[in-house]
């Protein structure tokens, strides 16, 4: 493959742990769950982004950058993931993070990846909405380049085409850990908010040629736009890795039904499988993504959407700070 020509730095833990859930797969009664521990990136509390960003780093390296720019909500763990990222390469980082989501809580506007962001050094803009950040991006770049800098603009979620080249590998190193624990997985289920990491798996399974069927739960766009722009990426990735067109229309699914009000807006069955998996299993998911996820899983296990004898692969995106960023919505007991 050509992926394997494109430049790359190291910055994760790999292979993340492919883990069983046996006591939640006990109590929903079946399909066989197990998770992929992408939590488990190791970088700054980790994440699905630190994958993506060795490639985007990468690239800024070979540019000559000496600043990324970057850009995603207040509590996104790109941003965070980004400026360690950043600190690890002795390069500056600046992140721009617009306001969509409404919470003004102390905790939501100041804790978790927020705090995090500020002691990795980044430096950080906190703007009204996304017209602001698009103004302040520019701002910035020109800054950069009235001290004579240069600047890496990395897209929100680190999704292009090369981010989510990241996750066409991702699938290879799955594929190996499943095949060495002789594992036939049958569906793959992962959170949806910029579309590179599903796009990037469904690339994968594609690209390898194997037969898992891949289910996004979109945790930001309702489902029709979220699948029509997770297979443009998709198709772009493939034709990056592999230097082959291929039409992936038959391979993305895509599925709102848990989005509730919005991006960053917290719904009860989210907390119920955040409290679950917490429970059950030990394993921390988060508030915007993972939980939502991870909550349309339960619900279609328990709608018996899923044959008893299937294996299922939950991706672990990481998000966990963000649990710190929610606390009120976690103390709330019902
Ligand atoms: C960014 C993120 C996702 C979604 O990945 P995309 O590539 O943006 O679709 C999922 N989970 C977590 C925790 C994330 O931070």
């Amino acid at each position: 493959m050509q992926l394997e020509r494109l430049p790359r730095v190291a910055l994760c833990h790999r292979p993340t742990p492919l883990e069983p859930l046996p006591r939640l797969t006990a109590q929903l009664g079946g399909p066989r769950l197990l998770v992929k521990r992408d939590d488990a990136t190791g970088l700054a509390l980790g994440g699905n982004k630190t994958r993506k960003l060795e490639f985007l780093l990468a690239d800024a390296q070979q540019q000559g950058a000496d600043t990324v720019i970057t850009v995603g909500g207040v509590q996104s763990n790109h941003a965070r993931q980004t400026a360690a990222a950043a600190a690890r390469l002795g390069l500056r980082c600046e992140l721009v993070l617009p306001q969509v989501v409404p919470r003004d809580d102390p905790l939501y506007q100041s804790g978790g990846n927020v705090l995090l962001d500020r002691l990795l050094g980044a430096r950080l803009h906190v703007v009204e909405d996304s017209d602001a950040a698009a103004v302040r991006i520019g701002q910035i770049v020109e800054e950069i380049r009235d001290r004579g800098g240069s600047a890496y603009f990395i897209p929100t979620g680190g999704s292009s085409p090369l981010g989510a080249a990241a996750y066409v590998d991702a699938v290879a190193e799955l594929a190996e850990q499943a095949d060495t624990q002789r594992l036939q997985i049958d569906h793959l289920i992962v959170a949806n908010g910029s579309h590179g990491t599903q796009a990037g798996i469904v690339a994968g399974v594609a690209a390898l040629e194997r037969s898992e069927r891949v289910l996004g739960f979109s945790v930001y766009d309702k489902a029709a736009e979220a699948r029509q722009k997770t297979l443009e990426l998709a198709e772009q990735t493939l034709e990056l890795c592999t230097g082959e067109k291929q039409s992936l229309d038959q391979r993305v699914v895509v599925n709102d039904d848990y989005l509730g009000q919005g991006y960053g807006q917290p719904t009860d069955a989210m907390v119920e499988a955040v409290n679950m998996l917490a429970q059950l299993e030990g394993l921390l998911l988060d508030p915007v993504y993972t939980g939502k996820a991870m909550a349309g899983l339960i619900d279609l296990v328990r709608r018996g959407t899923f044959k008893p004898d299937e294996t299922i692969v939950f991706w672990h995106t990481g998000g966990t700070p963000a649990l710190f960023a929610y606390q009120e919505v976690f103390s709330r007991r019902p």
